[in-house]
């Protein structure tokens, strides 16, 4: 597979330069299973790291919060027996309960803890993480075995108010629909083959290449949807709910690696999907994809421009070779 990107290049008078011929560069690169375009701008410093005080905003929404114990367990909805939940579904500290708001036919959202109202990245523990998203898989096989029809199927996360979260208690989202977002669309369309071609593609060149924890095969994104993008293929398995247990544990080692990456760059705001396409689908790869967001912080500039809303193309400040980089020492076994 040859993976595509260009540098264009041209004059600007620079101010800071007495005004002399100056280059102006940008690069555009094209993604390997679904041909969209992503610019780098190479060290704009687009989101700066933020002294803001989430500790103090942690105690102010503290007393308010749904999802605390011992409130989460009088304010939030149970499953009805039908789905062959006991109401909720608790793994370790974690528990599961359905969405008040259905953004799917079948909405869950796992708190880590309730006792754990404010995380932050450098504490997403393996456990913590692989107990939460054992919860989510178990909600998943429960929702998929009672309707069939719903067999388009994600695990998501906002964390931190500008990745979208309307609650500040750490939680992870569910979904079990009969029909895919756009970008599950998109993903199960790729033909079969070529995300094994991708991963082939990635490992020989290395440089984005992360290593392979159990199952799962981690890389920096080559055309980055948001800042920071890094992502997980587990081959062989095709949506969440066949998830074994220990392939939960390894994903969760990962994902922990990878926000201990944001944490160390000064982020504390992340978003991610683990895209299951239907289980019939041949050649599909289990796929995780995640971003860091804005922090949190008064004027702050959000990572959302027209590029990325409406131009469906992120415009990002760190080349996917320097963020791997960063990352390697996590991944080090
Ligand atoms: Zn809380």
């Amino acid at each position: 597979m040859e993976l595509q990107r260009e540098v264009l290049s041209a004059e600007i008078l620079h101010p800071a330069h007495d005004f002399q011929p100056t280059p102006s560069r940008v690069e555009v690169r094209w993604d390997p299973l679904l041909g969209y375009s992503s610019r780098i701008v190479a060290g704009a410093h687009f989101l700066p790291p933020s002294d803001f005080d989430l500790a103090g905003l942690a105690e102010q929404t503290r007393d308010s919060c749904f999802f605390c114990a011992p409130r989460v367990e009088q304010v939030t909805p149970k499953f009805p027996p039908s789905l062959g939940a006991d109401g909720r579904i608790r793994r370790g500290q974690a528990l599961l309960f359905p969405n008040i708001q259905a953004y799917a036919l079948y909405a869950s959202v796992a708190v880590y803890s309730p006792e754990l109202h404010y995380l932050r990245l450098e504490q997403f523990t393996p456990r913590l993480l692989g107990d939460a998203l054992a919860a989510q898989v178990e909600f998943c096989r429960l929702a998929t075995a009672h309707d069939p029809t719903a067999a388009w199927v994600s695990i998501n996360a906002n964390h931190m108010l500008p990745s979208g979260s309307s609650l500040f208690h750490p939680h992870l989202q569910g979904a079990v629909d009969p029909y895919p977002t756009t970008m599950q669309r998109l993903l199960a369309e790729v033909p079969p083959g070529r995300f094994e071609d991708y991963l082939e593609t990635e490992r020989r060149a290395g440089v984005r290449y992360l290593g392979r924890i159990g199952m799962a095969e981690w890389l920096a994104s080559f055309a980055p949807v948001g800042f920071l993008e890094l992502r997980a293929l587990v081959p062989g398995v095709t949506s969440p709910e066949q998830l074994s247990a220990e392939q939960v544990a390894e994903l969760a080692e990962g994902i922990s690696r990878a926000l201990q990456v944001y944490a160390d760059l000064g982020y504390q705001s992340f978003n991610f999907v683990l895209c299951g396409a239907p289980s019939d689908r041949q050649g599909y790869m289990l796929n995780l994809r995640m971003v860091s967001r804005s922090n949190l912080q008064p004027l702050y500039r959000s990572d959302v421009a027209y590029f990325e809303r409406l131009h469906w193309q992120a415009m990002v400040d760190t080349t996917p070779e320097e963020l791997a980089e960063r990352a390697r020492p996590r991944f080090a076994a």
